[in-house]
């Protein structure tokens, strides 16, 4: 690979170039934001970070903002718009090392499954219709579900790490850092959430099968643009992930099932 550094305006999208090693073979001296010379740990130009190596830790903390509240600005629409259009575009600008243009994963991730969470409990609340039967069973019930509701963040926040085992086991030989495909579960996920806040609003279970193909077709085209393969197979890894992901969440309601029953006879 030559050394020539491409310096556009506004960095656009990229479209074609292998994606995980770039970040890594652009020469340190220059932003990989926007390829600017550098003079520092931070970017004159755009205020990214500099950070050295494949995909360290700190790539996924670093966006050249302060605090968290400081993230509600244009980039909040731009990143979703992009997420929901170009299945795997942000997970690839992310491993290319520009990261100061969108949301981070993790940040993405949590504003998602936040408003998800928000839109469950204001039109679906927990407390189911058992209200006029005042048996002992019916309120262990309504206690049981409760106590899961609460849990469903944290059990769902805990499959990202294995999901993205999964991700990593089918592209390692490529791409054989485990970090690297951390972005790809966040973003996969926020999408997931996404597409079930549909029928959540709309409150139509129809819509539920839709919703399981569309994540299924998404995930399809996400690992096509994240991981470039031909579609046969990225079909194929696709099911595999599809399949690993629901025994991920199938395994993470029992462990919500036992961790309330607990609680519920305890409490
Ligand atoms: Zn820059």
């Amino acid at each position: 690979m030559s050394h020539a550094v491409p310096a556009p305006a506004a960095p656009e999208p990229i479209e074609s170039a292998p994606a995980l090693p770039a970040a890594a073979e652009i020469p340190a001296p220059h932003c990989l934001n926007c390829h600017a010379a550098l003079h520092g740990p931070f970017c004159a130009q755009c205020g990214q970070e500099h950070v050295e190596g494949p995909m360290p830790v700190r790539a996924y903390l670093a966006d050249g903002m302060n605090t968290l509240f400081e993230w509600w600005d244009d980039k909040v629409p731009r990143s979703l718009w992009v997420l929901v259009r170009r299945p795997g575009l942000l997970t690839r600008e992310f491993q290319a090392g520009r990261r100061v243009a969108w949301l981070l994963p993790w940040r993405l991730y949590f504003l998602v499954s936040v408003v998800f969470f928000l839109l469950v409990n204001l039109l679906d609340p927990v407390t189911t219709a058992s209200l006029g039967v005042q048996d002992m069973e019916a309120q262990r019930a309504e206690a049981m579900n409760r106590a899961i509701a609460d849990m469903l963040p944290a059990l769902l926040l805990g499959v990202v790490p294995f999901f993205t085992i999964g991700v990593w086991g089918l592209h390692r030989r490529r791409h054989p850092y485990y970090m690297q495909h951390l972005a790809f579960s966040f973003h996969y996920l926020a999408f997931v959430f996404l597409a079930f806040s549909v029928p959540v609003v709309v409150r139509a279970a129809w819509l539920w099968n839709v919703a399981m193909l569309g994540i299924y077709a998404y995930l399809v085209l996400a690992l096509r643009q994240a991981y470039p393969q031909r579609a046969g197979a990225a079909a194929a890894r696709a099911a595999v992930l599809f399949a690993y992901f629901w025994v991920l969440v199938l395994f993470a309601m029992v462990v919500g099932l036992m961790v309330a029953a607990i609680r519920t006879a305890v409490g």
